[in-house]
């Protein structure tokens, strides 16, 4: 059975950066399920995925565009400490939600000097080409309640 929309999909999945440092593995768990063709991945994972079948393997490469975006110098806000008053220990490298105008976000401490606080909220992957080795251990069509729900139940997936 070749993936399409709405195909329940299992892999497994390791993750490296440029330097070829893992980022993330399935390797040492359980396979990853999703529900294919809903955004549950990034665009550019999805769409290699596509039309593939259980046994392949392959290697994608996904630059920022199509991964966790490109690093946006915008995002990045300098703020004095007192206006994070209620979080004991700021440290850099913490990550907080952040009431921003775009809606919640996860920021990520970057830098502290004094009293000032700087606060990244780009994805702390933004930027970065991920490498992907892909195996496909599974495809099924999906039930209808996970058609409703949008995302897989079971194994893998969710239990709700
Ligand atoms: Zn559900």
């Amino acid at each position: 059975m070749a993936i399409k929309q709405d195909s329940v999909v299992t892999l497994h999945y390791t993750l490296t950066d440029d330097g070829g440092d893992v980022i993330d593995s399935s390797a040492s768990g359980d396979p990853l399920s999703y529900l294919h063709g809903r955004g549950n991945l990034i665009p550019g994972l999805e769409r290699e995925l596509q039309g593939k079948s259980a046994g392949d393997k392959l290697t994608v490469k996904v630059a920022p565009a199509d991964g966790y975006g490109v690093y946006d110098q915008s995002l990045i806000e300098q703020i004095p400490r007192r206006s994070l008053k209620g979080i004991a220990n700021i440290k850099v490298g913490m990550q907080l939600r952040a009431q921003t105008p775009q809606g919640p976000r996860t920021v990520t401490v970057t830098r502290i000097v004094g009293d000032m606080v700087t606060l990244d909220a780009n994805h702390p992957l933004a930027g970065k080409n991920l490498n992907f080795e892909v195996e496909i251990t599974g495809v099924r069509d999906a039930t209808e309640e996970e058609l409703s729900h949008g995302h897989v139940h079971g194994p893998g997936g969710h239990s709700h």
